[in-house]
């Protein structure tokens, strides 16, 4: 086992090395532009970027022309919300979002909500959930559009996309996913599940940085939207710029092999965190588990060791990577939005760790990292237990 361990697969994945061998010949030998109709070299290109559409369209059961390529899903987000936004402007000026979206959703909401339009964010419960009589009630006739994302980054919890799914299309609203932590994780199915619009970028799932996509749903209905990006007409006017051809058929293999090891991976990843919880639960005291127990993401876990500050727990444990719930740490760290918008008790959010497995995560490492945080939880423990006792000494 290699030191410091990593475990914190939701922030990035490494590439897997199959996806890797099928990018190479892309940067060197083959590197046409796909947009260069005149030779072999575009030509070439062109096929490659067309079979990576192809491939990513039927892993997420969608048709190859639904897919636009971006840099990733931060771009396909903004895509999404405001080129509906844009598009639909004379139909209504009304969005539903979540409050434990990503940044990139919500962010894009309030500059909307600057240019005029109204957005509700959804409250979820403690675990993460809308509550869907609630999304039912703040739906009008001047909502365009809803977006909720398939699995949260920080907690891991899924939510009902397609009882979601169902009502928007129902009113005639766009409803825009990010599956950015979902896609290759768990099924997604764009017609079963009634999506218009879908975000996802690839190094989540063991592909390279710098590519995603965006899956504009085409037929029954077509969802029409405006581009945000001027340029050449690339990806049917829709994402003008130069495809980023080895990140696209990185992209593509990577999402293959995702799909294709789904069931056998997070059976693997979920027995791993279960045992993780199970060891925390049972050797500590005060353990919390943040999200749902059953209906996560199988290499999520977040859990709060109360009475121990989460950036202090990291510190103490330099050789494993995780992440706190904390935004920034600093002298005065912020909790994340996520975690707020559970209202959990103080206590809880400032001693949540986010332990992010993945496909190259062994269970000696899962172990390895178990033992550190029990370890160290239980020394921060004593050290504030002393800390109080010889402060209250003092003051008496
Ligand atoms: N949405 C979610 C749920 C994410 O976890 C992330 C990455 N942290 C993004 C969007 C943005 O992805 P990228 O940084 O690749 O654009």
């Amino acid at each position: 086992m290699q030191l410091p361990v990593y475990m914190d697969n939701h922030a990035t994945t490494p590439v897997d090395p199959r996806v890797l061998e099928a990018m190479l010949p892309w940067f060197t030998s083959k590197f046409g532009n796909p947009a260069s109709r005149q030779h072999a070299f575009g030509w070439a290109a062109e096929a490659a970027v067309e079979s990576a559409r192809s491939e990513i369209a039927g892993a997420i059961h969608a048709e190859p022309r639904e897919i636009i390529f971006t840099s990733g899903a931060t771009e396909a987000n903004n895509l999404a919300v405001k080129g509906i936004a844009e598009a639909w402007r004379q139909k209504g000026d009304h969005i539903v979002t979540v409050q434990t979206e990503h940044r990139s959703v919500l962010d894009a909401c309030r500059r909307l909500e600057k240019a005029g339009f109204r957005v509700t964010y959804l409250p979820v419960d403690g675990v993460g959930l809308i509550d869907h009589d609630q999304l039912a009630a703040s739906l009008t006739a001047k909502t365009i559009l809803v977006s909720v994302m398939a699995a949260n980054n920080e907690i891991g919890t899924i939510q009902d996309i397609r009882r979601i799914g169902a009502a928007c299309r129902d009113r005639g609203i766009a409803f825009h996913t990010d599956a950015t932590q979902a896609a290759g994780k768990i099924p997604i199915d764009v017609r079963d599940m009634q999506i218009d619009l879908l975000s996802c970028s690839s190094h989540k799932f063991y592909g390279p940085k710098g590519a995603g996509i965006l899956y504009v749903r085409s037929s029954n209905p077509r969802v029409r939207l405006a581009s945000q990006m001027d340029g050449g007409g690339h990806e049917r006017g829709i994402r003008s710029g130069t495809l980023n051809v080895p990140g696209i058929v990185g992209m593509a293999a990577a999402l293959g092999i995702s799909v294709a090891s789904m069931d056998e991976e997070a059976r693997r990843l979920r027995s791993l965190t279960d045992g993780m919880l199970a060891a925390f639960e049972s050797r500590l005291e005060n353990v919390a588990l943040n999200g749902l127990r059953e209906k996560r993401l199988p290499n999520n876990l977040n859990v709060s060791f109360l009475h121990v500050e989460d950036s202090a727990l990291m510190m103490s444990m330099k050789d494993v990577a995780v992440s706190t719930g904390s935004a920034c740490s600093t002298a005065d760290p912020e909790p994340s939005h996520v975690l707020k918008a559970l209202r959990l008790p103080k206590e809880r959010l400032h001693s949540a760790i986010r332990f992010g497995l993945g496909r190259f995560t062994t269970a000696e490492e899962a172990e390895y990292v178990t033992g550190r945080v029990v370890e160290s939880v239980k020394i921060l423990r004593k050290r504030t237990a002393g800390y109080r006792a010889s402060h209250a000494q003092v003051e008496a």
